[in-house]
């Protein structure tokens, strides 16, 4: 009876230990990867990082007013722990700024990093560092990002006016005392400095040999940790809400591979520090409602038959209808580029009446047309093309546009206990500060912040 007692206080204090707080956390964003995403990944790559996680757990991402997010009220949910209006940038819903868990954090001497693989003053990442009206505000985002005093950005590209945003982040970043460098010159820099990677180039879209989103991941991780500091890194894969958007599922999935590749330098890293390791894998929103309808039709390579992404596809419709080709052969050729051979009867139905639609209408350099076609803001004929491919594949998308379909959020480490029951984006930044040890971190200072800024 006695040793039996004292077995189960020893596997209690096991327990105990295996659940400490973490040193450090990694909140990795996969913008617009909804279920659907996540679901046809998984079916194309079997063998993916996100297997390496315990079961998901459904995260809700509608806005303050129970409506449909975008990046900014969702990044400022999982930044801040609030819920807001859409295109705010870390305020509530009465226009007061927050603070965001990474700024808390930062005044308890962790080092805080964030990484994008789009603009780095997009809505995502500035909810972490910037407080603003409206997620247009680019410049004055930039204005804002050295002010915490974080000690490292991975920069890939700047929205807004790229050339002008760049020349000022650069700027504000020299004033703020970082030491920058580009992709190629990583292992210049040293921890005890505030570090900027600039690339200057969608990190999925590096030519071979480039450094990737994984790479600044890595490398980021490893700055951070010197000296036996705590860290919260936000590690963004951006891209993946742009393919959905355009519903090229070719291109969602490239985006894929290089936020799934991120995560495994997170999990790399955290081999190396089991005990200290927290990592949070989730989406800001669905994009696009992607449906497998029957999973069983999806051909595993069928990403890689596509040539081109949608912004390709249209410039090679755009040159065949310059070139005053007709509509069949436009047609053979287009659906050649996405794999596609022997068109049926039906098929070349709906291809017609698409074609007859891009032929006759005004065709512009980005060959951008009217919503309300059918075909969103694109070039209808490729859009038709990629359904031809996805309906042969067994998968349709509902939407251009965001959904509320409920996202994943996948969770690995010391204190995960605190990410059991379904969320909403906004807890997750309270949960982080739980499991970390500090519960009420968000809820106290985080409304005495935005009280004092008043
Ligand atoms: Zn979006």
């Amino acid at each position: 009876m006695k040793k039996s007692l004292l077995t189960l206080l020893l596997l209690i204090f096991a327990f105990m230990l295996s659940a400490g707080t973490p040193k450090y956390v990694f909140l990795m964003i996969g913008d617009g990867m909804g279920p659907g995403t996540v679901q046809m990944y998984n079916k194309l790559f079997p063998d993916n990082n996100l297997k390496k996680f315990a079961a998901p757990v459904l995260t809700g991402t509608d806005n303050v007013f129970g409506k449909t997010t975008d990046s900014a009220a969702s990044g400022t949910a999982l930044a801040c722990g609030i819920k807001t209006y859409n295109r705010s940038i870390a305020m509530d819903k009465d226009g007061k700024p927050v603070t965001s868990l990474a700024k808390l954090l930062k005044k308890r001497q962790w080092k805080i990093g964030i990484v994008s693989s789009v603009g780095i003053n997009d809505a995502t990442p500035s909810t972490h560092y910037a407080n603003r009206k409206t997620r247009n505000e680019y410049a004055g985002i930039i204005s804002d990002i050295g002010r915490p005093g974080f000690d490292f950005f991975g920069v890939s590209l700047i929205k807004g006016n790229a050339k002008a945003g760049m020349a000022q982040l650069k700027k504000v970043l020299s004033s703020s005392k970082y030491q920058i460098v580009n992709g190629k010159n990583m292992n210049k820099l040293k921890p005890e400095n505030k570090n900027a990677v600039i690339t200057g180039t969608n990190v999925p879209q590096l030519k071979p040999g480039s450094v990737r989103l994984c790479d600044i991941t890595t490398k980021a991780a490893e700055l951070l940790s010197a000296g036996d500091n705590r860290f919260f890194l936000m590690v963004e894969g951006g891209a993946v809400d742009h393919g959905n958007h355009a519903n090229d599922a070719s291109w969602a999935m490239k985006e894929m591979i290089e936020f799934d590749a991120a995560i495994g330098a997170a999990l790399s890293f955290a081999a190396k520090h089991p005990e200290d390791t927290l990592i949070i894998v989730t989406a800001d929103h669905d994009t696009g409602g992607l449906t497998l309808k029957d999973p069983s039709k999806l051909d595993s390579k069928f990403y890689l038959k596509q040539k081109a992404f949608l912004a390709g596809l249209t410039s090679v419709a755009v040159k065949l209808k310059a070139a005053k080709l007709p509509a069949d052969q436009i047609i053979k050729q287009l659906t050649r580029q996405v794999g596609i051979e022997n068109i049926t009867a039906d098929e070349q139905k709906k291809l017609n009446y698409a074609c007859s639609l891009f032929l006759d209408g005004k065709t512009t350099s980005t060959d951008k047309f009217t919503a309300g076609m059918g075909y969103g803001r694109y070039n209808p004929l490729v859009i038709e093309v990629l359904r031809t491919r996805d309906r042969r594949n067994g998968f349709y998308y509902t939407s251009f546009g965001h959904t509320s379909a409920k996202v994943t959020t996948f969770v690995k480490g010391p204190g995960s206990e605190h990410f059991k029951s379904p969320l909403e984006n906004s807890d997750i930044p309270h949960r982080i500060a739980a499991a970390a040890g500090m519960p009420e971190l968000l809820k106290k200072e985080g409304k005495a912040a935005a009280k004092s800024a008043r």
